[in-house]
């Protein structure tokens, strides 16, 4: 996460920034145009999505968590929406084409690994076109029943680990 010092001059008319209380904080702001940084949130989707009883999971080749499994994902766009960014990531990254099928759930900061997002979207995919075929940020694509995950090798995201004990206990 850049922390607000890091943005030192005003992207409108170049003028140096300085740290003022601005609604209820301290922000970069400008002097000459009064311009005001704000931090956006970084909004990424992770897409759960099982077919015959199995979990589509990818193998990471980007880091964090590099080389672990774990579940197609990625950062929404500004001007994206939502669930066609979720589906979008999974094309992407399995070669499989997804309908979203429901939110699962929202959650804040994941602070266990250096993820950049501050907003995770669980979303519910149902698999309806395709062939796998990792691509983007996955080296590998597979599907593993509940008992075959790989837990030894899988990504230490809060998100991966609260979907997969609610599906162990689902199923
Ligand atoms: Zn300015």
């Amino acid at each position: 996460m850049p922390s607000p010092s890091e943005m030192n001059f005003c992207p409108h008319c170049g003028h140096p920034l300085k740290d003022k209380l601005k609604y209820g904080k301290m922000r970069r702001t400008c002097e000459q145009c009064h311009f005001i940084h704000f931090y956006d949130p970084v909004v990424a989707a992770v897409v759960f999505a099982v077919q015959d009883n199995c979990l589509l999971m990818i193998r990471r080749a980007v880091n964090p968590e590099k080389g672990k499994w774990a579940l197609p994902a990625g950062y929404i766009d500004y001007d994206e929406a939502p669930y066609e960014a979720a589906a979008r990531e999974v094309l992407e990254e399995t070669g499989l084409e997804v309908r979203i099928t429901r939110v699962i759930d929202v959650l804040g900061r994941d602070t266990s690994t250096g993820a950049k997002a501050s907003i995770v979207i669980l979303f519910e995919g149902e698999i309806i076109g395709g062939e796998p075929s990792a691509q983007d940020d996955a080296s590998e694509v597979a599907f593993f029943a509940p008992n075959e995950i790989p837990v030894d090798d899988i990504a230490s995201f809060k998100s991966l680990d609260l979907l997969l004990e609610r599906w162990k206990s689902a199923s």
